[in-house]
């Protein structure tokens, strides 16, 4: 069983990744059995920032290193929240606070106008100084309800109408929400690059 620090201090993230690589031979670790702390985010973009949190967990423990990061993007807002989907309203995680300042921010534009994607980005390196890292994307696209919908989930959902569905990602059942979302796209994606090491 090969071990691999994952870069994150979130408890949810590594049940969620050892779930989904359960049967591949590897196990993840928090980054916090080795005393890693989070790193400053200072990327441009998600994949700057995933590297960012990778190499700084792989260079520490000595292990190789998994990290993601994720976010929303809204079309009529030019990208934002992105990514500062956690701290929109200003402090790190008020969901509430972030949703209501989505909700301002897109007073008055139309339906047709509130397109947006969720985006989730996971880097697999080797070793802290890996020049290759494996990179695997997953984008969730859909629109900007006018009012919340739902109590599942967590973040933006309940104001997220994914195409083709006619409920929220907060209505959504959890099962089915990991399976379609951004986040289990990129899951699939690395794991299919790692069933697969010669693509
Ligand atoms: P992080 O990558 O865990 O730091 O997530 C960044 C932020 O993006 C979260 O705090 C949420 O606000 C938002 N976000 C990411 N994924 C989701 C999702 O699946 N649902 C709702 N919000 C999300």
């Amino acid at each position: 069983m090969s071990r691999i620090v994952l870069a994150s201090s979130n408890p949810g993230k590594l049940t969620e990744f050892n779930q989904l690589l359960a049967d591949s031979g590897r196990s993840f670790v928090a980054q916090s059995a080795y005393a890693v702390e989070d790193v400053e985010e200072t990327g441009l973009s998600f994949v700057e920032n995933a590297l960012l949190k990778a190499r700084h967990a792989a260079r520490l423990s000595g292990l190789p290193a998994l990290a993601d990061d994720s976010g929303l993007c809204v079309d009529h807002l030019h990208g934002a929240p992105g990514l500062y989907s956690a701290r929109y309203s200003g402090g790190h995680g008020d969901s509430a606070a972030n949703n209501a300042k989505l909700l301002r921010e897109l007073d008055g534009v139309p339906t047709e106008r509130r397109g947006a994607f969720f985006i989730c980005v996971l880097v697999l390196l080797q070793h802290a100084d890996d020049p290759a890292p494996l990179i695997a994307e997953g984008r969730w696209h859909g629109r900007v309800l006018t009012e919340q919908r739902g109590t599942q989930g967590f973040g933006y959902d309940p104001l997220f109408l994914p195409d083709g569905e006619t409920v929220s990602a907060a209505e959504l059942p959890p099962g089915l929400k990991n399976r379609i979302s951004h986040r289990g796209r990129a899951l699939a994606q690395l794991r299919h690059r790692l069933e697969t090491p010669h693509l």
